[in-house]
């Protein structure tokens, strides 16, 4: 499935399944509705907390989901021409086969960035079993281990979506990270300026708070290429330290990946 089909799909499963848990007529605001239906089930699972802000002071993390793809490769050299760290969310089998996109993983992983998981290929894992749950979990670290030598300890729901079954079966494993702010890239691939116009309204100065947790699609031809280089430069001229979403969490980089 191409990319841009395969965005929609997930955001009108992801809709569905929010309607479904809780109709109201905020359901318009992407943002809203998955905050608030990702916080109703972490009550539910009581002891999982779900990560969606950054605590640190002055960082704010830029998370890239669902690749590696076309486009990975010349993104790690951008960050790191930027002096930026971020967080790559990863599929096994999406847009691109991770194996294809090896060389790239590794380089992220070399040059500091976290790199996470997202499901070996990405499905909706609130419709799971936990057996299959688990093997979405595990098939994708096991690729993982083979290209960086390690495992991810985070990990991003496709969607955003879970459910209490979900929470708790990957929560006793992994951090659970979902976002603060959704640039909306998916929604506009061919017009990154939209996505520019959402992200800068949304970075405030540094106040000495931990910032925001941003999401955005690698796998958007114009996210890589023109959204990313300027939402850091954006960042970096509002007194924002860029890292990955471990660091912005004051977690060290040991705790990231498991053996
Ligand atoms: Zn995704």
């Amino acid at each position: 499935m191409a990319p841009i089909a395969r965005i929609a799909m997930a955001v009108l499963l992801f809709s569905a399944t929010f309607i479904n848990a809780a109709p109201t007529a905020t359901n318009v605001d992407n943002d809203a509705h998955i905050a608030g239906f990702s916080r109703a089930v972490s009550k539910a699972a009581a002891g999982v907390q779900l990560v969606y802000k950054c605590t640190v002071p002055n960082t704010m993390a830029i998370t890239f989901d669902d690749g590696p793809f076309d486009y990975t490769a010349d993104l790690v050299k951008l960050l790191k021409a930027k002096g930026a760290k971020a967080t790559f969310f990863v599929n096994g089998d999406n847009n691109g086969k991770i194996t294809d996109y090896a060389a790239a993983v590794k380089q992220a992983y070399l040059d500091g960035h976290q790199i996470a998981s997202h499901t070996w290929d990405h499905k909706d894992l609130a419709t799971l079993s936990v057996s299959e749950i688990n093997a979405e979990m595990t098939k994708l670290d096991t690729a993982i281990k083979k290209i960086i030598g390690v495992k991810p300890t985070y990990m991003r729901p496709p969607y955003g979506s879970i459910n209490d079954l979900v929470t708790k079966t990957v929560g006793a494993k992994y951090t659970i990270v979902i976002w603060s702010q959704d640039t909306n890239d998916w929604q506009h691939p061919t017009d990154w300026k939209k996505s520019y116009k959402v992200y800068t309204d949304k970075v405030k100065k540094a106040n000495g708070k931990g910032g925001d947790i941003f999401l955005e699609h690698e796998t958007i031809k114009l996210t890589a290429q023109q959204l990313a280089p300027r939402a850091i430069d954006y960042a970096h001229s509002m007194g924002w330290k860029l890292v990955t979403v471990g660091e912005c969490l004051g977690k060290p980089k040991s705790t990231w990946y498991r053996s």
